[in-house]
């Protein structure tokens, strides 16, 4: 049986920190979907980061490597941690991550930003401006001002001068564009993007590109903000986006924006995708102060593994019930520590098993059982 088949190989790197902690419960839901649906996956075990480093002196393993290069899917934990911190940047953890993002060929990175009723209490804002918002990041990854040459600090007239170039390439903005607008087709149809076209070239280029690959998608809306409108307007009417399509450094920012109006970064998934195999991970880091105590939120994990099953696996149905779960057991009062203090907290664990619980059960209702 092979992925044509409907078994797809998945790639599990847990990492460091928090990372095999969090993963653990996503591989739970998974194979509690699989006793529902029938054998889907198979998953391979990898080292990256840290873990990576203390077991082979590198943070990317030439084996993990070739375990990704054979997967449908990449399932990421976190990487990096204090200990490593002392390392040459070569060799630290987070070095392994990037490099896989890089050979996987990753160009667009999605984070989608749901603020769910039940945790509104949790967003930076006032319930009655964040109520509603839902709405998804698609950010240009491989491009742009952090990958651009010339860069460096160099010497200068007795001074020092830093310089960083930003390059877009015509098909980059029109691989990435295209995505935006097929993802918009699966959602509200909006697509928002950002650039500053007032001031810099690249961002007239990239709106250029964008408005005619636009043309193709007559269906779907287009407006064009700057970056400083669209970061304000996020803060104002967080509710009035659907898709946010923008440049690498815009959309890392504008991520870690929207991020703060859903609540904990312990809720928010992300999915990196390129040509063939894809990435999905949580948005947050490896959490060395809470590592190893059963106290992390898996729920970032499980939603990237539903994020999976959707984009790479093609099962939608499973994918809308691990999120509908995620939401139900979210409204019934469920809550890890950074969601809610100590009082009446669940473990890691627990959060996991009640999702994997409510996830079995709403597959085998006649809403999802289409799977
Ligand atoms: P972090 O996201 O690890 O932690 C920030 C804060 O959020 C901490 O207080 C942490 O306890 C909390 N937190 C994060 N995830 C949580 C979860 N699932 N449940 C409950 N609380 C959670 O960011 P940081 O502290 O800046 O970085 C720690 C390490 O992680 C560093 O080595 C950093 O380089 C690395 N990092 C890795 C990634 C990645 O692997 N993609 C991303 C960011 C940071």
């Amino acid at each position: 049986m092979n992925e044509m088949q409907g078994l797809f190989k998945i790639a599990v790197l847990p990492g460091d920190g928090i990372g095999p902690e969090v993963t653990a419960e996503a591989v739970k839901v998974l194979k509690l979907v699989e006793e529902i649906t029938g054998p889907r996956f198979r998953f391979h075990s990898g080292l990256i980061g840290g873990t990576a480093l203390d077991a082979t002196a590198v943070p990317l393993p030439a084996e993990t490597i070739s375990i990704c290069n054979n997967a449908t899917a990449i399932l990421l934990g976190a990487v990096g941690g204090p200990q490593w911190d002392s390392k040459r940047r070569e060799i630290r953890p987070e070095q392994g991550l990037l490099q896989l993002r890089q050979r996987m060929g990753l160009y667009v990175n999605l984070r989608p930003a749901k603020v769910l009723d039940s945790l509104i209490g949790l967003s930076a804002l006032k319930p009655e401006r964040v109520r509603g918002t839902d709405l998804l990041i698609v950010r240009e990854l491989m491009g742009g001002i952090y990958f651009g040459n010339p860069r460096g600090i160099f010497a200068k007239n007795g001074g020092r001068v830093g310089i960083n170039t930003e390059i877009y390439r015509e098909h980059e903005v029109e691989r990435v564009a295209h995505r935006a607008f097929q993802l918009a087709r699966l959602r509200r149809r909006k697509v928002t993007s950002v650039d500053k076209a007032n001031v810099l070239e690249t961002s007239r280029l990239w709106r250029d590109v964008v408005t005619r690959i636009g043309r193709s998608y007559a269906d779907v809306e287009l407006e064009h903000l700057y970056i400083d409108n669209c970061a304000m307007k996020l803060i104002d009417e967080p509710a009035r986006f659907d898709v946010i399509l923008t440049s690498n450094m815009f959309g890392d920012i504008l991520s870690d924006e929207a991020a703060s109006l859903t609540g904990s970064i312990g809720l928010l998934p992300s999915a990196s995708l390129g040509e063939r195999t894809a990435l999905y991970e949580p948005v947050h880091g490896s959490a060395p102060d809470i590592a190893g105590r059963n106290r992390a939120n898996p729920v970032a994990s499980i939603a990237s593994a539903a994020l999976m099953l959707r984009y790479s696996c093609r099962m939608e149905n499973a994918a809308a019930a691990i999120e509908a779960a995620i939401e139900k057991v979210l409204k019934r009062g469920a809550r890890t520590p950074d969601m809610q203090g100590k009082k009446r907290a669940v473990t890691t664990s627990r959060m996991g098993d009640l999702i994997a619980a409510e996830t079995q059960k709403l597959l085998k209702s006649s809403k999802f059982r289409a799977a």
